[in-house]
């Protein structure tokens, strides 16, 4: 049984407490591999090897940094079938996709941020005869980044790559249920010249090891990934000790499908708008509103296209989609769809737990489920369910599609199907969200601002808005 450890000052080592967690396979349900139990002894261990390696890897440079994180980059490419089999195994997400987009997305963010470094400009303010103003970014200091199960090296390096990029050390914890890229990523830092203490992730569970990162005076700033219920509790840890925060958080995003617009791309995008990574991504179309003049023809359609989804090994190519991260979350979106049926909805599709055969009969896999039949305020169509569930609503008019499209609390990603140029600008506007995709889905960009409004978060990552975040501005102004 493989036994993951922690990086810390640049060594692997087991929890200070010695003891381990198991870590299960989705697709079989069994246990492959133990991670370090770790508690804030390990977390108070990597914060102080980050306060050492602090100093150095800042003068390092721009150009120090971004050489030894292509490297890192350049070695997680070498191995991508590895890391790839590794992401799926863990997360029971099909091989294929991990293939072609958790790793190659970890590797890229990793290189963006390592190019976009020797590119982020400080401003100038000219007071005429004055006096000027310059704004001088330096980074932090120590950063902690936590980060979800669902797209787990993917999310991570999202995190760390803008931090080390801007001159901190890092002290990081992977979830607790998927592991073990991060863990492969750990064994790759010494080859790739990341100097010890530089970054230092810690494993294990989120009350233990998150709260120790988010309560640890020596660590000012805090980049979280996760739930909303989770972020909450962050803020409340984190708000008295002034730390600075950049929330992201749940979702439960509206797709507004109008009658004008190019009906089979819509339709092969909503599916995978729905169903991707067994509808467990935080930007996934969870409430499809659908103009009534077209309601019948897309629901007849929608569903024969989700019927003919195939749930099965996450290895065999011909999987659409694999298992759900774990036991407790396929009962939990179970439950979820339990609700549905007891608030008066029709499941048109799924419903159910798949079993499979052979090894992977202890699995955890769900069919992708369609409900129609309920209104915006039932919980079902307000509270996350983050699994392959979606619900299906009619609408008449373009205002009416927008009050749906903003009846929750949430205000991550939304998606927009028209062709009417005047729509397009109006409804994105009024859209209450983040992100809005305009007849296409999960196309990104990584200069863009990237979070949501509401109950989804507070602050933006990607692009500059990362690199504000893990830098301080000071204004220098010097009398002419
Ligand atoms: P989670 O909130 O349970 O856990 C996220 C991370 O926080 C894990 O590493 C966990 O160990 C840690 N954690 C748990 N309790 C903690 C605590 N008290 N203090 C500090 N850290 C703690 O979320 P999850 O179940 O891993 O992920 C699913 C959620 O993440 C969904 O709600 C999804 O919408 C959200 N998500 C959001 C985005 C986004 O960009 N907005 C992206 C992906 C996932």
């Amino acid at each position: 049984m493989e036994q993951l450890l922690n990086l810390i000052d640049g060594e692997l080592r087991s929890a200070v407490g010695g003891t381990s967690l198991d870590v299960y396979a989705p697709a079989t349900g069994q246990v492959y591999a133990q991670l370090p139990d770790s508690d804030d002894r390990d977390v108070h261990a990597a914060t102080e090897a980050a306060h050492r390696a602090f100093p150095a890897w800042n003068a390092l440079g721009r150009e120090g940094r971004s050489a030894a994180m292509l490297r890192l980059a350049q070695l997680i490419e070498d191995d991508l079938e590895g890391f790839a089999q590794d992401e799926s195994r863990d997360n029971g997400k099909p091989l294929a996709l991990a293939r072609r987009v958790d790793i190659p997305r970890a590797i890229a963010n990793l290189r963006f941020f390592a190019t976009a470094i020797l590119h982020f400009p400080s401003e100038a303010h000219l007071m005429d005869d004055v006096a000027v103003n310059y704004t001088d970014r330096q980074p932090i200091g120590v950063v902690g980044c936590i980060s979800p199960w669902n797209l787990p090296l993917y999310l991570f390096t999202w995190k760390i790559a803008p931090a080390l990029a801007a001159g901190n050390c890092v002290v990081a914890k992977p979830s607790e249920v998927t592991p073990l890229t991060a863990f492969r990523m750990s064994r790759l830092c010494k080859a790739a010249g990341i100097p010890p203490g530089v970054l230092n992730i810690v494993h294990g569970l989120g009350p233990k090891v998150g709260a120790a990162i988010t309560a640890h005076p020596c660590i000012p700033a805090i980049s979280f990934t996760g739930g909303t219920r989770t972020g909450a509790e962050i803020a409340r840890v984190a708000a008295p000790m002034f730390k600075k925060l950049s929330l992201e958080l749940g979702g439960k995003n509206p797709v507004l499908v109008f009658a004008d617009c190019d009906f089979e791309e819509m339709l092969d995008t909503t599916v995978r708008s729905s169903f991707t990574n067994q509808g467990q991504i935080c930007l996934c179309g969870s409430r499809i509103l659908v103009e009534r003049s077209i309601h019948t023809r897309f629901r007849d359609a929608f569903v024969e296209r989700v019927k003919a989804l195939r749930v099965g090994d996450p290895n065999a190519a011909e999987s659409d989609l694999g298992a759900v991260v774990s036991h407790g979350h396929m009962e939990k979106v179970l439950g979820c769809i339990e609700l549905a049926r007891s608030e008066g909805g029709t499941v048109l599709c799924g419903g159910e737990r798949v079993m499979l055969d052979g090894a992977l009969k202890d699995g955890w896999y769900i069919a992708p489920t369609v409900i129609e039949g309920l209104g915006p305020q039932c919980r079902t169509n307000q509270e996350e369910i983050f699994g392959p569930v979606v619900t299906l609503q009619p609408f008449d008019t373009e205002a009416d599609a927008l009050a749906l499209a903003n009846a929750t609390s949430y205000g991550l990603a939304s998606v927009v199907w028209t062709r009417d140029v005047q729509r397009t600008h109006r409804v994105a506007r009024a859209l209450q969200a983040g992100i809005v995709w305009v007849n296409c889905w999960m196309v990104r960009d990584l200069r863009t601002p990237f979070g949501g409004v509401k109950q989804s978060g507070v602050g933006r990552e990607g692009g500059v808005d990362a690199l504000r975040f893990f830098t301080e501005a000071k204004n220098v102004c010097i009398k002419l």
